[in-house]
């Protein structure tokens, strides 16, 4: 049995259901690295290359956390995972594409990297060969590794409908796998407390209403971004994410639009942003976007047009990189929640 970490940032928040569940029925023992702290980032940012956006700079950091703990580090190159043609040639950002020869460059004494390139253009049943590479490097049968595949995709399938039903993604993979030491902390039952807020079905009740769009590594990490899903819980706002939405519900927004962007993780920000801005019952839009991202000046923008041709609706842009702070997100989003609701009470 090998030891094989993942880092708990990047794509670990959509995928990390299927990867592990694929990795536990092959046998493999998973450690995913712990929350981002501030150890975490101030690693990162020594490691990476200086001018890399603050999300690749952490993931610099958790690998550096993993590396004398494991026998591999899963940092599969993700390329695409949606067939072109559909959505004329998408794929993840370069930085994602560069990503393991970025790490295993800069960051010291790495165990190997399992870096399977993941490229489904054609067919989707190109996820079995991808899953048969990563069992080689692992020696697994390919037999072995379609049947962990399955059960993978059969848990990732579990894992979106708990996200549709607004679950956050924290939360859901608790749910999914709750012996994992992280899920019984602090951190958790502040996700919990979130959840509830999130699921409140009662406009009035549960005061604003506010759509939080981004990549799920912004989002979705409290230490990055200020705790920017907290303070609005705290504030009994409910968040609606881009993740919340599934996959048809996203690309239909990709109709009215002249042209989708290049990039995974910002087609499904725009299309999100998109659909919260038709919605009625949704109060404003939130993009958290990332200091030195070449794709968010171009997704910010295009969010920012549109919200303002959807009747204007209220957006903010919060750009976080390594000296974001709570404080100074605080202020923005109070400010923000105050227009709000001066603007509801007028309406
Ligand atoms: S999309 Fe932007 S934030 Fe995400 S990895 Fe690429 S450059 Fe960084």
């Amino acid at each position: 049995m090998s030891k094989i970490g993942i880092p708990r940032t990047l794509a670990y928040f959509l995928y990390y259901p299927l990867w592990k569940t694929f990795l536990d029925e092959l046998g493999e023992e998973v450690i995913v690295s712990p929350p981002t702290s501030r150890e975490i980032l101030d690693q990162g940012v020594k490691d990476a290359v200086n001018d890399a956006c603050i999300p690749i700079k952490v993931y610099h950091g958790h690998a550096a956390w993993l590396r004398d703990k494991v026998d591999f580090i899963f940092s599969p190159r993700l390329v695409s995972v949606r067939l072109f043609g559909d959505f004329g040639t998408e794929t993840f950002c370069p930085k994602f594409l560069g990503l393991p020869d970025m790490v295993r460059l800069t960051v010291d004494k790495l165990p190997p990297l399992i870096d399977t390139r993941v490229g489904i253009k054609k067919d989707p049943k190109e996820i079995f060969n991808i899953a048969a590479d990563i069992g080689d490097v692992l020696g697994k049968s390919a037999a072995d590794c379609k049947k962990a595949c399955r059960k993978g995709l059969e848990v990732h399938k579990k894992y979106q409908k708990l996200l549709s039903s607004g679950v956050l993604p924290p939360d859901a993979i608790a749910q999914l796998f709750p012996n994992e030491p992280e899920t019984n902390n602090k951190v958790r039952r502040e996700e919990h407390q979130r959840q509830r807020l999130v699921r409140k079905p009662n406009r009035e009740e549960a005061g604003l209403n506010i759509a939080v769009v981004g990549y799920p590594y912004a989002i979705y990490d409290d230490y990055i971004n200020g705790g920017i899903l907290g303070l609005l819980s705290k504030e009994n706002v409910q968040v609606f994410t881009q993740d919340m939405l599934s996959d048809k519900v996203l690309n239909r927004q990709a109709k009215h639009l002249l042209k989708s962007t290049f990039w995974y993780f910002s087609n499904r920000a725009v299309y999100g942003g998109l659909h919260y801005m038709k919605q009625k019952r949704i109060d404003g839009i939130i993009h958290v976007t990332a200091f030195a991202c070449g794709p968010d000046s171009v997704v910010d923008r295009l969010l920012e047009i549109e919200a303002h041709r959807h009747s204007s609706k209220p957006y903010l842009s919060i750009t976080i990189d390594e000296h974001t702070g709570e404080a100074g997100i605080r202020t923005r989003v109070e400010a923000f929640i105050d227009m709000l609701n001066y603007r509801r009470d007028k309406i």
